[in-house]
């Protein structure tokens, strides 16, 4: 098939029909309160749709719908090789609707299409069959016991799981929720952002579609509300949430104020990219220094944003960044040959500029620094570095969530591992040397969830634990180790004689 234009997007982008109301127990309804509120494309600035907002009452209709198709058991109790088949035909269901929710995805959050079409869209589908085909294959354990027991260790589905998720990869964080938590046989509440909520509320009516039966997946739009009342809610058993620390921090206490539900947290980072003196490709290194803070805008959890360069090597390497930051000029995120797009809204972006000049004041400026108008009313920022020396600037500590790159130098590993080690956050980081023993010794000093030798940001395969160590969170999305988030553990003791 011939891959679409700039023009053809656009074309597709005027006639798509947009859905804005929750899905819950199997059907699309307004908020009962009847509030909405406008979804707004940072393309343009414009007016997408109306959006429900949903408050006490539809979170508790969600709620009571998922618990009652858990209790009559028409998900948790089907057979995992019926559950697979059907969450197989939802994913291909998200393969035959690329476009749409591609197109979805890129109006509502500013994505490059190029992105969306590749990544967003078929990384959620196939996170979908991962977990779809792992479910049939998990069994339990038979347990070494005295001669007289059997004793089985078996998972079982947690019941009510609601996901709170934020607006960066908006199906795609909501899919490392909803793939295992529903191949293990549990209802789920789904809350997006109310920056990003379109694929997640179109994907709800295909999840009926592939079968899934009503109530077992449900989609409740809206602010941090609705996210409060579930994490609130005493008929909710778990909460996974993707977003910043300081709602992790609330998600907490409410569990705490609740019902003890269980508490799963992917959250911000700082992450380190270290290239030591002896990095084996500056060129490549660079290239993917560029990538890892620039792409996505920068809106990435796992952003290098934080680059540690040995003192010998930094002009030579600064100057090969710098040409590569050029790759990432904005442009319109309907053209396919766009690789940074809007960034998501007006209060990311004054947060973004606003982290810039804090940077102006404490470090030195080497390129970009400024919004661009790439397109009338958007909201765009180019990419920006700033010589940060030794780390202490404000831009090197906080998560900025932008095109913001903060280049920090280091004369030994020691200082480096010091450094990187530094932050608050531990989610991911990164080191490029040609010495093994440096490599292996640095990877297992550093404290954080991912560590890349020589890479960043490769291994998007299912088969990796992601998450972080600190204050980037507990537990881990994607791998089998997900599926331990939404089941509890069973010892089932039979006495024999
Ligand atoms: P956020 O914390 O502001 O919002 C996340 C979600 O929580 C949204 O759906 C929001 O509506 C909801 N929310 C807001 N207030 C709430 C409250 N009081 N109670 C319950 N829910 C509430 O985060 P964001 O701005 O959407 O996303 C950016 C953050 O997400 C960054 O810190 C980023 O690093 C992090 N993130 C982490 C990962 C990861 O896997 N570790 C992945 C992507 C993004």
């Amino acid at each position: 098939m011939e891959k679409k234009t700039f023009s053809d997007w656009q074309q597709l982008a005027v006639q798509l029909k947009i859905e804005g109301r929750a899905f819950i127990d199997g059907t699309y309804r307004d908020a009962a309160s009847g509030r909405r509120f406008d979804c707004v494309s940072p393309i343009d600035g414009k007016v997408l749709a109306a959006i429900a907002d949903c408050g006490e009452a539809d979170v508790d209709a969600a709620v009571a719908a998922a618990r009652r198709a858990f209790d009559a058991q028409v998900w948790a109790g089907l057979n995992p090789r019926k559950r697979k088949a059907i969450l197989l035909r939802w994913a291909a269901l998200m393969r035959e609707h690329l476009d749409e929710l591609s197109l979805l995805e890129t109006l509502d959050a500013g994505k490059p299409i190029g992105d969306t079409t590749t990544v967003d869209v078929p990384g959620a589908a196939y996170c979908v069959e991962w977990f779809a085909e792992a479910i049939d294959k998990t069994g339990g354990e038979v347990v070494p016991a005295d001669h007289h027991l059997v004793g089985l260790v078996t998972r079982e589905p947690i019941g009510v799981v609601a996901a709170v998720v934020p607006w960066n990869f908006p199906i795609l964080m909501a899919s490392w929720k909803f793939g295992p938590a529903l191949a293990a046989g549990n209802s789920v509440v789904l809350k997006p952002s109310e920056k990003s909520p379109l694929t997640a509320i179109r994907v709800a009516q295909l999840a009926h579609e592939a079968g899934i039966p009503a109530g077992v997946f449900n989609v409740v739009p809206g602010g941090g509300e609705p996210g409060k009342l579930l994490a609130l809610h005493r008929d909710v058993d778990c909460i996974a949430f993707t977003g910043s620390a300081n709602v992790g921090k609330l998600i907490m206490q409410y569990a705490g104020q609740s019902n003890l539900k269980r508490v799963w947290l992917e959250l911000g980072g700082k992450s380190p990219n270290i290239v030591m003196p002896d990095c084996p490709d500056l060129d490549r290194a660079a290239n993917a220094a560029a990538s890892a803070i620039f792409y996505n805008m920068g809106e990435m959890c796992t952003a290098g944003s934080r680059l540690l360069v040995h003192r010998d090597i930094k002009d030579a390497f600064l100057e090969r960044l710098v040409a590569a930051a050029h790759a990432y000029t904005p442009g319109h995120p309907l053209d396919p040959h766009t690789s940074m797009g809007a960034i998501v809204d007006q209060t990311q972006l004054d947060r973004v500029l606003g982290y810039i000049e804090s940077g102006r004041s404490e470090a030195k400026l080497l390129l970009g620094g400024a919004r661009v108008n790439a397109i009338d009313g958007g909201f765009y920022v180019e990419p920006t570095i700033f010589d940060a020396g030794d780390g202490s600037a404000r831009i090197a500590r906080e998560e900025i969530f932008g095109p913001v790159l903060s280049v920090i130098t280091f004369d030994s590993v020691d200082e480096a591992v010091s450094i990187a080690n530094a932050s608050e956050y531990g989610l991911a980081a990164a080191v490029w040397t040609a010495n093994l023993t440096t490599a292996h010794d640095v990877a297992r000093r550093l404290r954080a969830g991912t560590v890349w030798v020589n890479c960043y940001d490769e291994g998007g395969d299912m088969n990796f634990p992601f998450g972080g160590y600190k204050q980037s969170g507990n537990g881990r999305d994607k791998s089998l180790h997900a599926l331990e988030k939404y089941t509890e553990l069973k010892s089932t003791l039979v006495r024999l004689r």
